[in-house]
């Protein structure tokens, strides 16, 4: 899945600029900002953020089904990365919503 150049505002000294970001670890977009150097995070696209969405959910429902049965589910090394890259995601779209 080829990223799509974004337009970005810098967080550090707010020149704007388009740039295609690199996938980092988990899905999460990151961008070298040209004139100043600074890394920064954006979040997930929507294919990514769906398919977590649905994995999440699916974790969930075997967490559930495993407590029906009288026993303790555990999300497991994968759910707990997908439940990790979901509230990071949320809170870099927060502070991005801020600026
Ligand atoms: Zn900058």
């Amino acid at each position: 899945m080829a990223l799509q150049a974004i337009h970005v505002q810098c967080t550090h000294c707010q020149h704007q600029f388009k740039e295609i970001p690199e996938r980092s670890f988990l899905g999460f977009q990151k961008l070298d900002f040209p004139h100043c150097h600074e890394k920064v995070i954006y979040p997930l696209t929507s294919g990514f953020r769906t398919t977590y969405f649905i994995i999440a959910a699916v974790i969930a429902l075997s967490i559930i089904v495993n407590l029906s049965q009288g026993q303790i589910g555990f999300p497991g090394l994968i759910g707990l990365a997908i439940i990790y890259a979901l509230i990071r995601d949320w809170q870099i779209r927060k502070s991005i919503n801020s600026i």
